[in-house]
């Protein structure tokens, strides 16, 4: 039998794909070559908006409808989140939530068996404690591997239903980090994502922590590269910066996720920082770092925003001068604190606020750009399009060279010496 996964969401969802797919294969399956065909589809989802559900079940309807006698899976965090709403899993054959990735081969085989649907969701609790052990040999049609080492979060800011879907803090231990990043080294990744549903949160509890983690990919024969993925500012600790500025292969991206830029939205959305403290973070890794890129996420029209407040975030994003903002509009959700609250902001004032935030980052990206020009930098190659080959600079600055040797997963010098959109030119030197 062969099978198809369709992704949808975050690092961490991509990186589970990538495991189901090695599992899938150990026992037998193999891969459709028709994206669109296979006898066994799955749909592996992500619930952090309104729209991504919208995605999520337009997505299972069309599985259905060009593979009618096939066996659809849906998994992730909508049935692990909404467990209750049944209605979702219409057309499905087996249902499973994102607590045990593991649980998909018996739900095959028990479906293959009986033919009647599946549907194994167990319910997040305060006692997960255990990490589900999962790991990845290759990363498909990636030049650099995301490596899941955190799954959970304990801090339910107001408008989040991620808690919820994935439960408490658990983290994997570097000796399972250690082995998984030798395998990838040994199959040619030079570069290593670290990711995690709340990734600053690693080694709680235990008696390791996010440095140590970074250390031991930086100790694996083969990487070149150790890259971290959206992190939560107030645990940028200084102990953490230092250790990571010493190690030569990390690289000085940062997404540290603001949320708002105005301290009384911050205290609604129950973050945990305000403006002083995430600008002091910035310096700190400002100060630590050559070139280090600080890239966000921030959210517009959250609940009770007001003209004045939109003000606020809008002129600390441009004091921070971010490399890279990604602005959403708040979308609400069902079962978090925000969505219970008051005042909600129209969708049209949402969509005016976007406009000018979007903006307003566009114009400081730019300048970020133009600040790396005349830099030498080495640049991992990803892909061949057409007339370039694309890759990024340690600090995640895309670059393009004219040529049409391909050049992808080879790490080369290269001088930025013009910018075209939203690329730097580079020239090998
Ligand atoms: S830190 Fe806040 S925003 Fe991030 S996953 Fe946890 S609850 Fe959601």
């Amino acid at each position: 039998m062969n099978f198809n996964i369709i992704t949808l969401g975050c690092k961490v969802n991509q990186y589970e794909s990538q495991a189901m797919s090695e599992l899938l294969k150990q026992n037998g399956f193999s891969q459709s070559e028709d994206k669109n065909i296979a006898d066994i589809t799955i749909i592996n989802t992500c619930t952090v908006t309104a729209v991504s559900d919208a995605k999520n079940r337009k997505i299972i309807h069309k599985a259905r409808r060009n593979n009618p006698h096939a066996i659809i899976i849906l998994t992730g965090c909508m049935p692990q989140a909404f467990p209750d709403r049944t209605e979702d899993f219409e057309g499905c054959d087996i249902v499973l939530g994102n607590k045990h990735r593991n649980a998909l081969i018996p739900a095959i085989n028990e479906f293959l068996l009986t033919h009647r649907q599946v549907i194994s969701i167990e319910a997040h609790d305060n006692r997960d404690a255990e990490y589900e052990s999962l790991s990845v040999h290759s990363f498909d049609g990636h030049t650099r591997a995301f490596v899941k080492i955190e799954d959970g979060c304990n801090r339910f800011c107001s408008y989040c239903i991620i808690p919820y879907s994935r439960g408490r803090v658990r983290s994997k231990p570097v000796e399972q980090l250690k082995a998984e990043v030798k395998a990838l080294a040994d199959n040619g990744y030079k570069e290593i994502v670290l990711v995690g549903i709340n990734l600053s949160a690693y080694g709680q509890g235990e008696d390791f922590d996010l440095a140590d983690a970074v250390d031991a990919v930086c100790e694996t024969e083969g990487v070149e590269r150790v890259r971290l993925g959206s992190f939560e500012p107030e645990m940028m600790y200084d102990t953490l910066i230092k250790r990571f500025s010493k190690q030569e292969k990390f690289c000085p991206q940062f997404h540290l996720s603001l949320q708002s830029g105005c301290d009384e939205t911050l205290k609604r959305m129950r973050r945990q920082y305000d403006t002083d403290e995430y600008m002091r973070i910035v310096e700190d890794l400002r100060a630590n770092f050559d070139n280090p890129s600080i890239t966000t996420d921030v959210l517009v029209g959250f609940a009770g925003e007001t003209d004045d407040e939109f003000e606020q975030s809008l002129n600390f994003v441009r004091k921070v001068g971010f490399s890279k903002t990604h602005v959403f509009p708040y979308s609400r959700r069902r079962g978090t604190l925000a969505d219970k609250m008051e005042n909600h902001v129209s969708p049209k004032v949402k969509d005016e606020r976007s406009k000018i935030m979007i903006d307003a980052c566009e114009k400081i990206r730019a300048e970020f750009l133009d600040s790396q020009l005349g830099r030498v930098e080495p640049v991992l190659f990803e892909r061949l399009r057409g007339d370039f080959c694309e890759g990024y600079t340690k600090n995640y600055t895309p670059v393009k060279i004219y040529t049409d040797i391909d050049l992808s997963g080879q790490i080369i010098d290269v001088k930025l010496v013009s910018r075209e959109g939203e690329y730097c030119v580079g020239e090998s030197v």
